[in-house]
């Protein structure tokens, strides 16, 4: 479980280049599990991650980023709604509302192909767990993902902003008898937004989302904690 800790001087470290930014890669031994922090304003995900790859073994994307949105050309993108094309016409749209035709083909074009490059590196190999850590700031929580979800499992002991979103079926149910707010997305949306988990279930990815209060890195630790140590 204790594999040897990776600490990269930033001259040593391992970057990914996507859409003109970078992400910064941390490797702790050679488990299968990948973990990615996409939003850079969710400072506290970041700081929870990286307690964690100090103790368990993974690899983890971060995103060199302070902001929520990324630039992109004139404009500014959401990265976490690149990931269908629909996303990404939308993400693209809500900043600069006037693209020209060939322009915002040639983009969603080259968005594509950014995408499938980051897929194939933050993929899981094998069976593993492909872990995405986010936080919320203001009224976002568990009920807002229930119309989306298959299954849920809330605890009346546990802050509804703090939760977990998974796409495997057998992960939901070792998962929901612990104490954490879970559901489950095994299957696509009436309407794709772009978000990574509904890539991962078009890849058959087995994909946990870990959400959390901005603040909250104690609660976000012990929830990723508890993950690694209850699925294999
Ligand atoms: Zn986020």
């Amino acid at each position: 479980m204790f594999g040897a800790v990776v600490n990269l001087k930033p001259s040593e470290a391992k970057f990914f280049d996507f859409l003109g930014i970078k992400f910064r890669i941390v490797k702790n031994g050679d488990s299968p599990n990948r973990y990615i922090w996409i939003h850079g304003d969710e400072k506290t995900a970041r700081m929870a991650l990286e307690d964690h790859l100090d103790l368990f073994e993974g690899t983890a994307f971060f995103i060199e980023n302070d902001e929520r949105e990324i630039p992109f050309e004139t404009t500014i993108i959401d990265p976490n709604r690149i990931f269908s094309r629909n996303g990404a016409y939308h993400t693209l749209r809500k900043f600069k509302p006037n693209w020209e035709i060939q322009k915002l083909n040639a983009a969603l074009d080259y968005i594509h192909n950014e995408k499938v490059n980051l897929i194939q590196a933050i993929k899981p190999t094998k069976k593993g767990l492909l872990i995405s850590v986010h936080n919320n700031s203001r009224g976002y929580n568990v009920y807002r993902e229930k119309d989306k979800s298959q299954a849920v499992s809330i605890k009346s002991g546990q802050n509804p902003r703090d939760f977990i979103i998974c796409t495997d079926k057998n992960d939901f149910e070792i998962l929901s008898s612990g104490p954490y707010n879970v559901v489950l997305q095994n299957e696509l949306p009436d309407k794709d937004d772009g978000s990574l988990s509904w890539e991962a279930i078009r890849l058959n990815i087995r994909y946990l989302n870990i959400e959390t209060r901005l603040g909250y890195r104690t609660k976000q630790r012990k929830i990723l904690e508890f993950v690694e140590k209850n699925l294999n």
